[in-house]
Order: C-alpha cells, then structure tokens, then sequence
C-alpha cells in the first residue's frame, strides 16, 4: 500500500505528555485516514495531522450507526524497540465486524501496515510499562443522505494515544453487576461485531451498577437471562479448583477477545485444563458460594486481566474466593503482560516487532 505521509505543522505540534495520561482522551500528532467508494476501492491512504473531520449533519453514521471499531495497544520493550500484540487478529476481527455491519472490508495486511507506520511515526508517544499506546482504528459510514441502506462511502482511519496503566492501585480486583433486567445482545443480532451500538446500548445499566458500587456488568442471554456472556469490554473466565480455566462458549452474541483466546491458549500451554462451556449463572453462583469456582476474571485489551472478587445479582452479592487476587489470575497476568512487553520470549508468534531509531530509543 502506498502510504502519503504529511508533513506536520511544527507550531500545532504537542510534546509527548509526562506522568500518568490516563485512557482515552489524549492523542498523537498523526493519524492514518483512508476513504472507500464503490468505484475506486479503499484509496488516498494518508498518515497526517490528528485533526477533526468535517462531516455533513446528514452524515449516514450519525442516524444509523454504521460503524465499527477495534482496540489494540503497541507495547515498549526492555531493549527500546516496541511490540504490537497479534495485530492480524485485530485486523481480521475489524473484517468479520465490518461483514456484520454490510461494510467494505479492509486489506488485512494493509490495515496491520497503516498501525505499524503509524507506531513507528509516533514511537515517542509509546509509553513506558506498565502503559502502553492504545491504537484505535475504526471505520464509518461517510454517506450524506438519510436513506435507510447501507452506504456507498466509508472512512477508515487509525488514531493512537498514550495510556496509563489500567490499574493505578496495582493489580485489584474488582466488583461486578450481573443485570437482571437489560440484555447486551441476541442470536442473530451484533453482540459478536466490535460496533458502538452494542457500547450505546449497555450505558444506562452501567450508570445503575456505578451507583452501586459496581465496577463492571456482566450480561446474561438474550433470550433465557440465564447463561453468562461478557463483561462490558472484556470477556469472562472462571477458575474450577484452581487448575480448570472456564469461559463461555462464542454462540455470536460475545465477542471473539483476542485476550480470551490467548488466555485459553497460554492457560493450555501453562498446564491448566481450559474449556468454553455454556455456563448457567445459577450454577455459576451456587460454585463460587461452595468455593468450587475459586477465581474470577476479566480479560480484555485495556486490563488484560481484571480480576473479579465480588458478583451482584438479585440484590445479593457473592463474594469470590477469600476477594483477592487469585494465584492463576496473577500468573495470567504476569505471563501475558511479560511477553506483550517482551520481558520475556513469545513462543506463540503473538508479538510483532516495530524497531525504534536508536537515537530515540536511548532517550529512556
Ligand atoms: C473489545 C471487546 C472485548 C475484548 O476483546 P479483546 O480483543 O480481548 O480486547 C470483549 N468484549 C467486548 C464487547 C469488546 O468490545
């Protein structure tokens, strides 16, 4: 792909932010744009100026939501250079969302190509560990009509910015709301596509569990309000006895996690039993109150793993374990983040390396 880089405006230009930057709201100098039409295909493949969009009141995005995000970080090794953690699973992720949502799909190789130029361009504003640069790319509807169809013109772009680390208190856990009431999504509907509905949808129940002193929601299915889905932006695992690694099954309404799927993985490879099961919260509940599920987590981009000491539902709570972090959460997280930092070697493949100038490397 033929990337145009643009020049920046050294007067518009922001230094790389010291101390904590916290998540989400500051980003690089640069971003990656590109546009569809039906007739030329993705062109104008452009790396220039963070800057706003203009966009027609009429734009199809705003009324129908015709759009579909991913999140990835790039990770600062011990030896200056950066990692990006399994950047094509993203990439074909965003294609399986983008089939979902009746959008063109992206060149995977491409879109891997546009995050790595992009990283390299904007190496400075990768963190120190325990941060890490989030990556954001997504793709909208660019139509200005209100038509109810799909559109015939999208922008693909790509923007990156510092974040801190997920958990400023160290590594705790958190409490969690299963929702009665409200339902994330339904079979055949988009619970499995990375699209901001699903987020828009989940607001309201988050604000009752917050007013509850609850960190996250859980949701149950759509249809029985009886199995375990997923927790807000992460996935949900549970840990049988302290050796079993048990997660929910995909059935399309959850998202494929690329964190889940490493965890199974590693969970595998570290000598732990792993199974995706439909798991019935009942069940689920009766297990953690007998201690038979010993441990609770989290796993998702942003915390990689966040462990779970508490689950709400029907007005009772239950507490997990002895409510601090679990021996097989901890090492999780330990291994998981080692490799993502390269601290430690990645057999899987899982890590792709961009190489920092060395002048700039040694500025740490
Ligand atoms: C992004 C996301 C996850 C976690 O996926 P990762 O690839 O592990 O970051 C889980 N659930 C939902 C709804 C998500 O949007």
């Amino acid at each position: 792909m033929d990337i145009r880089i643009l020049p920046l405006d050294p007067v518009k230009t922001k230094p790389v932010p010291t101390g904590d930057p916290g998540f989400g709201n500051l980003f690089s100098n640069r971003m990656f744009t590109e546009r569809y039409t039906p007739d030329r295909g993705w062109h104008d493949a452009t790396i220039g100026p963070y800057e706003p969009f203009v966009l027609d009141p009429s734009t199809a995005v705003f009324h129908y939501a015709q759009e579909i995000f991913e999140g990835t970080k790039a990770y600062r090794r011990p030896d200056g250079d950066i990692n990006l953690f399994r950047p094509l699973d993203n990439a074909r992720r965003f294609n399986a969302s983008a089939e979902r949502m009746a959008m063109p799909p992206v060149d995977e190789q491409d879109h891997v190509e546009a995050i790595s130029r992009l990283v390299e361009l904007e190496h400075e504003w990768v963190p120190d560990p325990p941060g890490a640069l989030y990556i954001r790319p997504a793709m909208i509807a660019t139509d200005p009509a209100l038509g109810v169809h799909s559109s015939q013109t999208y922008l693909h772009f790509i923007i990156v910015g510092p974040a801190g680390a997920y958990f400023r208190t160290g590594f705790t856990p958190v409490a969690v709301y299963i929702s009665d009431r409200y339902r994330r999504a339904v079979k055949g509907g988009v619970g499995g596509a990375k699209t901001g509905g699903n987020y828009a949808a989940s607001l309201a129940v988050g604000g009752e569990a917050a007013a509850r002193g609850y960190a996250q929601v859980l949701w149950l299915d759509g249809i029985e309000g009886r199995y375990v889905e997923e927790v807000g932006a992460m996935n949900i695992c549970f840990v049988r006895e302290g050796r079993r690694i048990v997660t929910p099954a995909l059935t399309g309404t959850i998202l494929d996690g690329i964190t889940r799927r490493s965890v199974l993985a590693l969970g595998r490879a570290l000598g732990y039993d792993v199974s995706e099961e439909a798991l019935d919260v009942d069940a689920v509940l009766a297990d953690i109150d007998a201690g038979r599920i010993t441990e609770a987590f989290g796993c998702g981009t942003a915390a990689v793993i966040a462990p779970v000491n508490r689950l709400g539902f029907r007005g009772r709570d239950h507490q997990v374990g002895d409510g601090g972090v679990g021996p097989v959460s901890q090492r999780l997280y330990d291994e998981l983040t080692g490799l993502q930092y390269g601290r430690q070697p990645d057999p899987f493949g899982w890590t792709t390396r961009i190489a920092v100038p060395k002048t700039a490397a040694s500025r740490a």
